[in-house]
């Protein structure tokens, strides 16, 4: 049960200041992948690594045992505390490895020295000049009823709003429901602050627009999942100030509103500080593993996201790193392919400026796509199975299981049937579980810039806490890491086995959208 809290309003700034403190705190054990316990679920986080499970090794597969998640989950951890260190250095409330910023300088270092220490060769950062880049200072909105008031500490503004001028916004809430035509039907939102709610899997209302078209002034969007969590959102559409706000704030905001008196409506009070930022650089992070020929294989990580970002994509540039390791031990002579490593600056940065490395690995396909013969994307490879209120239980929350999610994957498209069946082949080897069809294209993430130049191979998921300020290191699975990891190494090594002729095809056209 929620525990409403209703503050007076000498106390709010107070309460400002406190809910920007950190939340979560990385123990010093943090380091061997061990993180203190949440409350979020009833197993320790220290006992996770014991209770997730592992499939065990194949036989005939004994080669890829030295692919260790439980290593690969330490880099997951690594990545985590690069983007708490920005959050503490002045950034609470907009935090994680952002493109352009301090934490993407320190994780393009950071992976550049993994490659160093792997002993890869002409390891570089290739940098890029940024568009000026949306950085929200600070925030804070709050509702006043009968004269107390509610922060709203998860409101979290979608990715581009517009900030707000002077002492910032003081106004009316009103209450839409889902948000469809039907919920808006005989009310005012007119200069209004708008509440609609919204929930994974339910299909979109196109609410944020819709209150747009008809007057709002603000609006936020309720995140139905359990708890109170901050979701940073792609942009909304509108040039609105648009929040996400978890779901404890928000029904205790619709309760406000059901509560007040008639006449008494209560107000918010929104305030945003945002600059956009010129000057800013990112980088694309090159390693390279020489093989017996010029032919290529690229495996291609995005390095930044949101909070933590454990899943998105931590978990995808420990994976490559992973398979660093794993073929760095191989003599030349027994790696067919020259392997190239390539840290993404990433996507998340939406609108001018965004996903500026795989544009010009795009730009450049003639030169760097001539010879490859696989490009795997490594994009959330390992996600924990969680399930919202379960079905004949009582709590409001997120029940977590002992196992790693089904993928969304891509390989290759129709035209390289051999590229898809060792992919499957792969994933049943190791135990890597995915949707039962491909999907027509790669999942949402970088191959979908590529993939039309490229035999490419991705694997993804995005489940409850996927840009939350709760998808942290636990919400990785090692066992998960691990088996992707060996897939993808199965799949690098049964498309060695295939000449360029088999996989190359002509560029294909870009779809319909
Ligand atoms: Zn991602």
């Amino acid at each position: 049960m929620r525990k409403v809290i209703l503050f007076s309003s000498e106390t709010v700034l107070l309460l400002i200041a406190l809910m920007t403190a950190s939340t979560f705190v990385l123990t010093p054990a943090g380091r061997s992948g061990r993180l203190q316990a949440q409350e979020r679920t009833r197993v320790a986080s220290s006992e996770l690594e014991d209770v997730y499970l592992r499939w065990p090794l194949p036989e005939g597969a004994e080669e890829y045992a030295e692919i260790d998640g439980r290593r690969l989950h330490e880099l997951v951890v690594e990545q985590a505390e690069i983007a708490r260190r920005y959050r503490d250095q002045g950034h609470p409330q907009f935090w994680g490895r952002i493109t352009g910023t301090s934490s993407d300088a320190e994780s393009a270092e950071w992976l550049a020295a993994k490659f160093r220490d792997i002993g890869l060769s002409d390891v570089r950062l290739q940098p890029f000049d940024l568009a000026p880049q949306w950085m929200p200072q600070s925030w804070e909105v709050s509702v006043t009823s009968e004269g107390q008031t509610l922060v709203i500490e998860s409101a979290q503004p979608f990715y581009r709003a517009p900030g707000t001028t002077g002492k910032g916004l003081d106004l009316e809430a009103v209450y839409v429901g889902l948000g469809s035509e039907a919920d808006f039907a005989g009310r005012d939102v007119r200069g209004k602050a708008v509440f609609t709610f919204s929930m994974l899997g339910a299909p979109s209302e196109d609410a944020l627009r819709r209150a747009e078209a008809k007057g709002a002034a603000a609006v936020f969007d309720v995140l139905m999942l359990p708890g109170n969590m901050r979701y940073q959102a792609y942009p909304s559409g509108t040039d609105l100030p648009v929040f996400s706000v978890g779901s404890e704030d928000g029904f205790a905001v619709r309760d406000l509103i059901a509560a007040a008196s008639p006449g008494r409506t209560p107000r918010v009070h929104v305030a945003m500080n945002v600059e956009m930022t010129p000057g800013l650089e990112t980088a694309l992070v090159w390693g390279t593993l020489p093989g017996r020929t010029d032919e290529t294989i690229y495996l291609i990580a995005h390095r930044d996201g949101w909070f933590d970002a454990a899943g998105d994509n931590a978990s995808g540039v420990a994976s490559m790193i992973g398979l660093a390791q794993y073929y760095s031990k191989m003599p030349r002579s027994e790696r067919r392919r020259t392997i190239l490593f390539v840290g993404l600056d990433g996507h998340h940065n939406s609108g001018e400026g965004q996903g500026v490395g795989r544009m010009w690995m795009a730009g450049q396909r003639d030169e760097l796509f001539a010879k490859t013969a696989l490009m795997i994307n490594v994009e959330h490879p390992s996600t924990v199975l969680t399930t919202v209120r379960p079905r004949y239980q009582s709590g409001d929350e997120i029940v977590w299981s002992n196992t790693y999610t089904a993928q969304q994957w891509y390989a290759g498209g129709p035209s390289r049937p051999e590229l898809r069946a060792i992919a499957v082949a792969a994933f049943r080897e190791f135990g890597v579980s995915t949707y039962l069809e491909p999907n027509p294209q790669p999942p949402a993430g970088d191959l979908g810039r590529l993939y039309r130049f490229v035999p490419g191979v991705a694997t993804s998921d995005f489940l409850h806490y996927f840009h939350t300020e709760e998808e942290t290191p636990e919400t990785v699975p090692w066992t998960g890491l691990e088996a992707s990891t060996r897939a993808y190494a199965r799949i690098i090594d049964a498309v060695n086995e295939l000449d360029l002729s088999d996989l190359k095809r002509p560029y294909e056209a870009e779809p319909p959208n």
